[in-house]
């Protein structure tokens, strides 16, 4: 087993902030205490946006956008160069395959750097040459500035992916930050304060305080009066009473929320593909990933087939030591979170469905005894009316139901409050460019999932969500437009 990894605190004006009461951070894979974190009060709250508030002021508000790009990519150079102890420090905080954080989460959280500070360079803004009566004629144009101190708020589910993904727009912006990592995963945005100061990002520019929501950090870094923009990355509950706090002030929000993902699986598809991509879209990081399917349609001529063959991908996933790099499947993410898992595992069964595998609690050897594994597990045979079918998850699990013809595969999908994401498997493209039109989400893969490219739109319709991030899109959040309009 690897070691522990030491108490965490705050990080405020370039410094570690330690005061105030603490909280215990488990390893999900063991249950073992890892560290304790300091958790921040209003008080502390308030330090980090004045920091953040008088960062602005400083040489950060005075850098050009070239002089920004440059310390980010500085940034991400520096996740680069401390690679093992940002995959260890997520791999103890989640219980993640080590084949996934150094893979995905690592490599992502350095890349969004990279990425967005190239997307701040690359795109300028609109000018319109505007006619007037002296026929003489008018320049409008636009430019960026920032909104000011942005609060972060983010899951535990791919803790510095996300919160990268919001930061580094955030940023490339001339913005200050304030981040409130989940509870549950609080190190790697700490470690990141260490790797903003060596790139040389001034004091007050990345500030991290740690705690719960309500009556806590959270809730005290959304309702601080000198925030000027809020991002959250969470469930859609919590999206909302996040939007209630940003009305106070007339905030902007941007809101990344839950998702019930399906996936429709046509009889034409290239099967490998769907099963490979359905596998990785229902298990991989334990199936705590928003965009990850948890209802899958498939045409009834190769229904039996397809459930088979997911059934048989599903027993090759293999738990174990989230260090071994045969490990496929982790744990998932606290005690509470497989009670959760484990009580929709429950009413499957106590509802009738028909158990095609898992549905249970695998034998974990020694040390990972007590961790929060659950088998992986597939249904078939409950009413689309039911609970499994309906509510958010977020385990390692899904519901295959058949269907007939195209228009009820597209009403089935979208028989849902959520909007976040979703995969068709077909050989035709006619009948794939047809359904993806029709199914209400932010982001449709066809023959795909979770292929992403950093430049394009990222967000949830219905209630998973308002507003996009990514590429351009970000930079729309992250910066207030401002028409200059100059008579000729
Ligand atoms: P959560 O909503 O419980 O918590 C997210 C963050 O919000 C945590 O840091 C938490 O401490 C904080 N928080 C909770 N209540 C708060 C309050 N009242 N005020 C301020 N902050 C508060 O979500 P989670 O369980 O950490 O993450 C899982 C959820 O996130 C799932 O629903 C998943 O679908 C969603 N998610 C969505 C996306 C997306 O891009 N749409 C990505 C990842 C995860």
């Amino acid at each position: 087993m690897a070691a522990s990894i030491p108490s965490l605190t705050h990080f405020i004006n370039g410094v570690a902030v330690g005061a105030g009461r603490a909280f215990e951070n488990r390893n999900p894979a063991t249950n073992a205490v890892v560290s304790t974190v300091a958790e921040a009060d209003a008080s502390i709250v308030d330090q980090a946006v004045q920091a953040a508030r008088k960062a602005l002021k400083g040489p950060w508000g005075k850098m050009t956008d070239a002089e920004r790009a440059a310390i980010m990519r500085k940034v991400a150079e520096g996740i680069t160069r401390r690679f093992d102890e940002f995959v260890k420090a997520e791999i103890l905080d989640t219980g993640k395959p080590i084949r996934d954080v150094s893979h995905l989460d690592i490599p992502r959280g350095a890349a969004n750097f990279t990425a967005f500070a190239d997307q701040m360079l690359a795109h300028g803004t609109e000018l319109f040459r505007s006619p007037t009566p002296d026929g003489k004629g008018a320049l409008n144009y636009s430019i960026r500035v920032p909104r000011g101190v942005i609060a972060v708020v983010c899951p535990w589910n791919l803790p510095l992916l996300l919160m990268t993904w919001k930061v580094a727009p955030a940023l490339a912006s001339g913005n200050t930050v304030v981040v409130k990592p989940s509870e549950e995963t609080p190190t790697t945005a700490t470690l990141l304060g260490q790797v903003m100061n060596e790139a040389g990002v001034p004091p007050g520019v990345y500030n991290v305080v740690h705690g719960f929501g309500p009556d806590s950090a959270g809730a005290h870094l959304v309702n601080h009066p000198g925030v000027d923009g809020i991002t959250f990355t969470g469930e859609t509950r919590t999206g909302t009473a996040i939007m209630k706090s940003a009305a106070e002030g007339v905030r902007p929000v941007s809101l990344e929320l839950g998702g019930k993902n399906a996936s429709i699986v046509f009889a034409d598809c290239d099967l490998d593909v769907a099963i490979e991509a359905s596998t990785r879209s229902t298990f991989l990081n334990c199936g705590q990933v928003c965009l990850g399917t948890e209802r899958i349609y498939v045409q009834r001529p190769i229904f039996d087939e397809f459930v088979q063959r997911l059934k048989a991908a599903a027993e090759t996933q293999r738990n174990g030591d989230p260090f071994e790099k045969t490990t496929t499947l982790g744990p998932l993410i606290s005690q509470e979170h497989r009670r959760k898992v484990l009580s929709y595992y429950e009413r499957a069964r106590s509802s009738g469905a028909t158990l095609i595998t898992g549905g249970g609690v695998p034998d974990m050897p020694g040390a990972f005894a007590e961790g929060a594994w659950v088998q992986p597990t597939i249904w078939t045979g409950l009413p689309e009316s039911h609970p499994v079918l309906r509510e958010e998850i977020f385990g390692p699990c899904c519901h295959i139901a058949p269907f007939d013809s195209e228009e009820e595969a597209i009403a089935l999908a979208n028989d849902t409050p959520y909007g976040l994401a979703g995969s068709v498997f077909t050989r035709d493209l006619s009948r794939a460019h047809r359904v993806a039109a029709q199914i209400e989400v932010g982001i449709l893969w066809i023959n795909s999932w979770f292929l992403r490219d950093l430049r394009t739109a990222f967000g949830g319709a219905k209630q998973s969500g308002i507003g996009r991030e990514g590429g351009v899109h970000g930079l729309e959040f992250y910066s207030e437009l401002r028409n200059v309009c100059v008579k000729l």
